[in-house]
């Protein structure tokens, strides 16, 4: 093809997969034939070979623009692996490492350098560039050079200069953030207006998606974990605030589980370390906020449980897509409240953001809660943001598999905000639910609550459906929690119709089961996988990992591990036609993996 290098064939050869994924083989045929173009593909979906193999193809230079370190260090040693001359150019490295770097390009013995945006822009850079074959410019995570973008970086705005200074090399942008606002600045900024635009599904069926109210939160996240952790792969809780997410690492320690905690305040050695921790294989939980973020390519995460609500449908599936990169089944789950929705939509409106800014995050906030208060197919809400219809419900989210229960909810709605009103707006959402339940508590003593005509009209409802009542008539608007003080409920003009009768309310069932008690106490609790083969292979994958100080998943990605354990190849022949074992991984580590196995016989 074109008198380069045959794109099918380095996939099977270098990286050992059997055939392209979805958009990939269109992508890189158009950028081996020299094209440019926007990649718009979920995390998890296949992003780096849509560059790397037209890198290899063509002859030259692939220049790869990246915003993190770990990113493109775990990049390079995965490349490395599969003896891809490949190396990674920042400001964290050491001076001889960055000359050795600089020795291999200007002998051209390089074929794909990583870089950051203000290495890669900074004079020197750019004019050792001019003077070499550039094979493409691929930008990752090109959603950084927009401002309406969730993870706006000042560095990536110098990126235009590439079209300018390079106009006949291909450019490809991907990104995994396909709101339409976005892709037009990505578009603009990286002169991409006149190129294609690849746009995969953004559907991820493999991972399975649920919400919830929080009620208790931590008996939720227990419950969760049974179900999702397989005693292997990883987990992720991303909490609010750093507080929380140390507290929650805390806890899963006491509960017996490898807990590990990741947030911006932490020194860099810790995050380092724990990045390192997360990267290496053993089955970890990490409670981290979102700064634990890019950079995650672990490919074996099997749940990710949000505490709170995120900000907006983009980060969410950002955040989720991070679980079951290899295509086995994971799981979602996102716990949420009333308070949460109040305090983001009073931090949006009290940010010093313009009115244009303020209206877009608003937006994307309230189709986030539409997500959360689903009583349809949750993926299809999901997808439709992304500007993707499913003709079908999915039949793997919560909501398709227990539909909630509509009822007439008026009558309820009605209850709760008189006794809202009754009580003087001035209560929150405990004492007002006291009130309705007829419960003679000493607050209710003090103020006289229990003459109100509304004491004890809500004895019908059990104390979590009024929490339920009143989250969705937050999320309807009905109701708003003054966040800025104690938390009292204030209705809203919206409340005015529903009081009167005139406008009635669906509400959901509420299907918070009272969640298990106890806790993960032992490991025993998640059961390890059984077979001793696949045990073996793990460890001295593990060994041979540190060894190499490389993440365990760039040796060999679990599913390939799992595969060799079943298949028990005895010949380096038969390995080698295992998926995820390429030539020089044959060659690397074939007898190895068949000594261990050699150790069952
Ligand atoms: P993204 O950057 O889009 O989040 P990656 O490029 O990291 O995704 O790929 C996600 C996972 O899918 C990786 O583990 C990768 O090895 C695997 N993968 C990508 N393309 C293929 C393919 N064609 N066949 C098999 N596995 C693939
Ligand atoms: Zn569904």
């Amino acid at each position: 093809m074109n008198g380069y290098g045959d794109p099918l064939e380095i996939l099977h050869r270098v990286f050992g997969h059997t055939g392209f994924r979805g958009e990939q083989e269109t992508v890189v045929q158009h950028a081996v034939g020299g094209g440019s173009g926007l990649i718009l593909m979920p995390t998890g979906g296949g992003k780096s070979l849509c560059f790397q193999i037209p890198a290899l193809c063509r002859p030259g230079l692939g220049v790869v623009v990246s915003p993190l370190i770990a990113l493109m260090e775990d990049q390079v040693a995965a490349l490395r692996q599969q003896d891809v001359p490949a190396a990674a150019l920042h400001s964290e490295l050491p001076p001889d490492e960055a000359r050795a770097v600089w020795r291999d390009l200007n002998n051209g013995t390089l074929k794909l350098l990583y870089v950051s945006p203000e290495r890669l822009t900074a004079e020197g850079t750019l004019a050792r560039l001019d003077e070499m074959e550039i094979a493409l410019f691929a930008i990752d995570e090109a959603h950084c050079v927009s401002q309406w973008g969730h993870h706006f970086r000042p560095e990536y705005r110098a990126l235009p200069i590439l079209a300018q200074r390079f106009p006949r090399v291909p450019r490809l942008a991907l990104t995994a953030t396909a709101d339409p606002r976005t892709v037009q600045d990505i578009q603009r900024q990286l002169g991409l207006e006149d190129c294609p635009v690849f746009r995969s599904s953004f559907d991820r069926p493999n991972i399975m998606i649920s919400a919830q109210p929080r009620e208790q939160e931590r008996a939720q996240l227990r419950r969760f974990i049974k179900g999702a952790a397989d005693g292997t792969g990883a987990g992720l809780i991303y909490c609010g605030t750093r507080r929380k997410a140390e507290q929650t690492a805390d806890w899963l320690r006491q509960d017996g589980l490898d807990g590990l905690v990741f947030h911006a305040g932490m020194d860099p050695l810790a995050k380092r370390e724990a990045h390192k921790r997360f990267a290496g294989g053993d089955p970890v939980v990490m409670a981290a906020t979102i700064a634990f973020g890019m950079g995650i390519d672990r490919p074996d995460v099997r749940f990710v449980a949000h505490t709170d609500l995120p900000k907006s449908p983009e980060s969410w599936y950002q955040e989720i897509g991070r679980a079951g990169r290899d295509g086995l089944p994971a799981q979602a789950l996102l716990l949420y409240g009333a308070g949460d929705i109040a305090l983001a939509r009073h931090r949006i409106q009290e940010s010093g953001a313009s009115d244009e800014q303020k209206r877009v995050e608003r937006q994307r906030l309230e189709a986030m809660v539409g997500i959360a208060e689903a009583s349809t197919c949750r993926r299809q809400i999901l997808l439709r943001c992304f500007g993707e219809e499913a003709p079908e419900p999915c039949g793997a989210c919560d909501i398709c598999l227990t539909p909630p229960k509509l009822f007439d909810g008026t009558v309820a709605a009605q209850k709760l905000l008189s006794a809202v009103l009754r009580t003087g707006r001035r209560f929150g959402l405990g004492h007002v639910v006291d009130v309705l339940q007829g419960k003679t508590t000493e607050k209710v003593a003090q103020f006289g609550h229990d003459q109100l005509p509304t004491f004890g009209v809500g004895r019908d409802l059990p104390e979590a459906a009024w929490r339920g009542v009143a989250r969705q008539l937050v999320a309807q608007g009905a109701l708003d929690v003054a966040v800025e003080n104690h938390g009292e409920l204030v209705p809203t003009d919206a409340a005015r119709p529903i009081l009167k009768g005139e406008q009635s309310v669906m509400l959901r069932e509420e299907l918070v089961t009272v969640p298990a008690r106890g806790s993960l106490r032992t490991r025993g609790n998640i059961e390890a996988p059984s077979d001793p083969r696949f045990a073996a292979l793990r460890e001295w994958r593990k060994r041979t990992a540190l060894a190499q100080g490389v993440p365990a998943y760039v040796i060999f990605q679990d599913r390939t591990l799992a595969e060799i354990a079943t298949e028990q190849p005895e010949t380096l022949e038969s390995l080698s036609t295992i998926p995820g074992v390429g030539n020089t991984k044959l060659e690397r580590y074939g007898q190895d993996v068949l000594r261990v196995l050699r150790e069952f016989a």
